[in-house]
């Protein structure tokens, strides 16, 4: 099964990706994880990455498709997994596609969390003061001005895979103004409808 999440910052992606990997038994691949992954361990890729992250626009391309591309190849992907903040752009749309072809893989479903654009700034304050209450260090983009750069280049680049995969059938749209347990039935409801790979 190999399912994508799709959603603004602070949509709830990552929140929901936990509820999949546990149900599907699938992993999940956040291309921002291995980035920040990457920062840490000072890799020439990290030393890229770094101060384009830290300012909430898209490192490029050809980088994040070489991550997952040799991500996806590993064994623990066999049977599927889930993009948490990949593709997120057009052109990352289009490789995945060329890529899963080269594999004879397809896409099961791309699940859109859809959220007021008014709750994202007030959901990203609660997440700050409930990593400083953990007494963990917020991450360096989750401030209020990176954010709103982030929201903007959601805008921008992200939202056209909207009708992009509205257009191969492949989108599910799911209300995620609901609470969280409601979202994860919903979202249920659509992995339940998809066969194993
Ligand atoms: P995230 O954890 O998904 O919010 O990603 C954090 C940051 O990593 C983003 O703001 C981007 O700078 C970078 N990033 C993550 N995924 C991608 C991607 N698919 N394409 C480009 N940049 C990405």
């Amino acid at each position: 099964m190999i399912v994508i999440l799709l959603g603004p910052p602070g949509a709830g992606k990552g929140t929901q990706a936990a509820h999949i990997v546990e149900k599907c038994h699938i992993p999940q691949l956040s291309t921002g994880d291995m980035l920040r992954a990457a920062v840490a361990a000072g890799t020439p890729v990290g030393r890229q990455a770094k101060s384009v992250m830290d300012a909430g626009k898209l490192v490029s391309d050809e980088i994040v498709a070489a991550i997952v591309e040799e991500r996806i190849e590993q064994d623990d992907c066999a049977n599927g997994f889930l993009l948490d903040g990949f593709p997120r752009t057009l052109v990352q749309a289009e490789t995945l596609d060329a890529m899963l072809e080269k594999k004879d893989r397809s896409l099961d479903a791309v699940i859109e969390l859809r959220v007021d654009e008014s709750v994202l700034i007030e959901r990203l304050r609660t997440r700050i003061a409930q990593t400083q209450a953990r007494g963990e260090e917020p991450r360096k983009d989750d401030n209020e001005e990176t954010f709103k750069e982030r929201l903007q280049v959601y805008r921008d680049q992200t939202a056209p895979l909207i009708p992009y995969y509205e257009k191969q059938g492949k989108l599910k749209v799911v209300d995620g103004m609901a609470s969280i347990a409601a979202v994860s039935a919903e979202i249920d409801v659509i992995l339940d409808g998809i066969g194993p790979e």
